[in-house]
């Protein structure tokens, strides 16, 4: 393996050192570090709407629209169910461990995610933005009802607020709306204190709010580490490209500081 691999081992053991030095780690998450979990992504190899388009023939940010969920919502929550269906039972893997075990009073690790799934949250990470929201949060459209669910397994579809009958939703961030105000401003916080080390894992990053923090990591001079078996709009901003699967490459990075 060494000999096979020399240049990829180097890389392990200088983002090893920087993570040994480092205070404040910034971790930008989407999809693919919850791929080797069992959920699918939207695009890329194993996508679950690899064509863009649903089984009732409109694309999915269509029908996980927030117009949609008004105007049509059993059409809308048909697809929230199968999204939470995606994410039922499943359990963190190695990539979220590893970034949870990072985390030590000497060094914190911030987790911004695009995944709705709570498997950061699961396996022991503390400070997580979720940029997208929370699937097993309810809420009402109209009232202050709120609840969290496990799971959406013995709902009626689509579901009506116990309280006052009116229309249900998760709260996710849906399509045509703006992201969670409250968890923009802590992030936005925490960026301005600054980090010493970022990374992307498994995602795209098609979103100006995921690019942003990776583009402002390199203005100042911070490494920037991506962990994607794909190529992405952030890989040329790299300091350092892991072309592997996020799981048996962060339990790597995480081994190099002996956990
Ligand atoms: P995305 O843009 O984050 O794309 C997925 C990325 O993961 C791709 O770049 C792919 O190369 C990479 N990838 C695949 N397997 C990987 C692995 N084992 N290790 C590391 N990287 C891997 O996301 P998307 O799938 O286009 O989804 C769009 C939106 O929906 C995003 O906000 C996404 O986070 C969200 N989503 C969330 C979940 C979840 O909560 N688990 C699942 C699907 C989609
Ligand atoms: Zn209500």
């Amino acid at each position: 393996m060494t000999l096979q691999n020399p240049a990829m081992n180097h890389d392990f053991e200088k983002v090893g050192a920087l993570l040994r030095q480092a205070r404040r780690v910034l971790f930008i998450t989407g999809a693919g570090v919850s791929a080797e979990s069992g959920i699918p992504t939207f695009r890329g190899a194993t996508a679950a709407f690899a064509d863009g388009l649903t089984e009732d023939g409109l694309a999915f940010e269509e029908v996980l629209s927030i117009e949609t969920l008004q105007r049509n919502p059993a059409l809308s929550w048909k697809y929230l169910f199968k999204l939470e269906q995606s994410i039922r039972g499943r359990a963190p893997n190695a990539a979220h461990r590893a970034m949870a075990v990072l985390q030590s009073p000497g060094r914190d690790i911030f987790v911004a995610t695009q995944n709705i799934d709570e498997l950061h949250q699961r396996a022991g990470s503390r400070n997580v933005f979720e940029l997208h929201g929370n699937l097993r949060r309810i809420i009402c459209l109209q009232c202050k009802y709120t609840k969290y669910w496990e799971t959406y397994a013995s709902l009626p579809l689509p579901p009506c607020c116990p309280l006052c009958q009116s229309g249900l939703r998760p709260e996710v961030v849906l399509y045509g709306e703006s992201l969670p105000p409250a968890v923009l401003a802590a992030f936005s916080q925490e960026q301005d204190r600054g980090f010493d080390l970022v990374f992307s894992v498994g995602t795209t990053s098609l979103f100006l709010y995921v690019i942003e923090p990776v583009l402002a990591a390199a203005r100042r001079g911070v490494p920037v580490v991506e962990v994607n078996p794909d190529i992405t709009p952030v890989s040329g901003l790299a300091d350092f490209r892991f072309a592997g699967p996020a799981g048996g490459t962060l339990a790597k990075l995480a081994a190099q500081l002996g956990i």
